[in-house]
């Protein structure tokens, strides 16, 4: 048999990939916004910069973007007058479109974001006494169809660019006013922290919890992330920013290691009759699988816990034996744990219900008395739909599973 492997594959083929890391533009500019120095340097580069220029300007550029929130290069000012326009011409900074800003009566704040093609999106704010928490999405609906959320109904439109994901925290901080204001007349004489670094930000936390489920957009992902976490760029720590995985089994090992950040699992059940129900993917990756994959996370430990988030759906997962039973599993892979128990959010069409606040109470109670923290978590924004899975784009089709999901109870009440 012939050796498939040498043969020549037909087509033009790129010598090195390069991964799509760019949103096109119509106007044929490229947007840096979610690139690293590194490819910034390589693009000027490519545009005409010799090597020297190339190094120090896209040094520059990366600082005037990511640490102090610039979005025209006119405003970088230690950059050469004659230079801007030549940027101005070729590159811009974008950020995601806002289509419309929300305000709840409890602080909350939510965006509805669009793509350059067309695609809506979501972003949170949650204000608390003590923090500021951006709920960040990672992709355009989401693949996974849990059945208790709203995002869930949606088709996976796509996945979001590191622009897209990154644009999303330069945006919150464009809305709360959070860019560093100091005078910088050239870089050296002006990173000067104490000048310019607000403390007492508003947004100190980041959570992946928006649409999506983070670990199937992995590499983007990791790529916005690293400009998060990067002391030079956005320069949050990674103690501050949380992933929930819904269960990527495969994926948790990598993110433990090339992102690090805490990890969030939406468990959400205990058995796996339950769990194959409400989280289908639990098909694919089971409990235990999930379970050793969380005692094996990188950097899990009793300073830095596993979060297990738990929704609260009434007669479905939230007996005490449920609870007991959870805290046996916790215990039995040794999990450096807290439990986030999350009230069901309500959409219209869910076929669940939220439990009562003596059962939550209860399970709360046992979960607690085993040693394991279990609180409840207070739904945020829920009049303007922000609240946990309640994130769903209106302007989106239905997805399959929500036709079917429609017809079934078009039959049941003919029935
Ligand atoms: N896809 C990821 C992250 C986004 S969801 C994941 O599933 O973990 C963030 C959290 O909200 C998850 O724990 C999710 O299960 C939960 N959630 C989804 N729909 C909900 C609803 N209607 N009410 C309460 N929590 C919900
Ligand atoms: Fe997707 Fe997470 Fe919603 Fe499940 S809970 S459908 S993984 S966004």
């Amino acid at each position: 048999m012939a050796n498939t492997d040498l043969m020549s594959i037909p087509g033009q083929v790129d010598p090195v990939p390069v991964a799509r890391d760019i949103t096109p533009r119509a106007d044929g500019r490229l947007d840096l916004m979610g690139l690293a120095r590194t490819r910034i340097r390589e693009l000027f580069a490519e545009a005409g910069l010799d090597e020297k220029q190339a190094k120090l300007r896209s040094k520059q550029v990366y600082h005037w973007i990511y640490h102090r929130g610039a979005a025209e290069f006119a405003e970088m000012t230690d950059i050469s007058k004659t230079m801007r326009p030549w940027l101005t011409e070729r590159f811009v900074v974008a950020r995601p479109e806002v289509v419309e800003a929300q305000h709840s009566t409890d602080g909350t704040r939510k965006w509805l974001l669009r793509t350059p093609d067309g695609h809506d999106f979501e972003m949170v704010f949650i204000p608390d006494a003590d923090r500021g928490t951006l709920c960040v999405s990672s992709q355009v609906g989401c693949t996974l169809n849990c059945r208790f959320c709203h995002t869930g109904t949606m088709r996976l439109v796509r996945n979001l660019t590191p622009g897209e994901i990154v644009g999303q925290v330069m945006l919150a901080r464009d809305a709360l006013g959070e860019w560093p204001k100091g005078r910088m007349d050239g870089l050296d004489a002006g990173e000067n922290s104490d000048q310019y670094n607000a403390d007492g930000r508003l947004l100190t936390n980041i959570v992946m919890m928006g649409m999506g489920e983070p670990l199937y957009n992995f590499d983007n992902v990791r790529d916005a992330l690293s400009l998060v976490m990067d002391g030079e760029g956005l320069a949050l720590s990674k103690r501050r920013i949380t992933l929930s995985t819904s269960g990527v089994v495969p994926m948790m090992q990598r993110c433990g290691e090339e992102i690090g950040v805490n990890l969030a699992v939406s468990l959400h059940a205990v058995n796996k009759e339950i769990r194959d129900e409400i989280v289908p993917l639990n098909k694919k990756y089971g409990i235990e699988e999930l379970l050793q994959a969380c005692a094996d996370y990188p950097g899990a430990s009793n300073a830095r816990r596993i979060t297990f988030e738990y929704v609260m759906l009434k007669g479905k997962n939230d007996s005490d034996e449920d609870a007991h039973e959870l805290v046996r599993l916790l215990k039995k892979f040794d999990l450096p744990a807290k439990v986030n128990l999350i009230p069901f959010n309500p959409w219209p069409g869910a076929n669940y219900e939220c439990s009562d606040p003596d059962r939550i109470r209860s399970f709360s109670n046992i979960i607690f008395e085993s040693g394991i923290s279990g609180p409840v978590r207070t739904p945020r924004g829920r009049d303007i739909d922000a609240a946990c899975g309640q994130l769903k784009t209106a302007a989106e089709k239905k997805s399959r599973a929500e036709l079917d999901r429609e017809a079934a109870a078009q039959s049941d009440a003919s029935a």
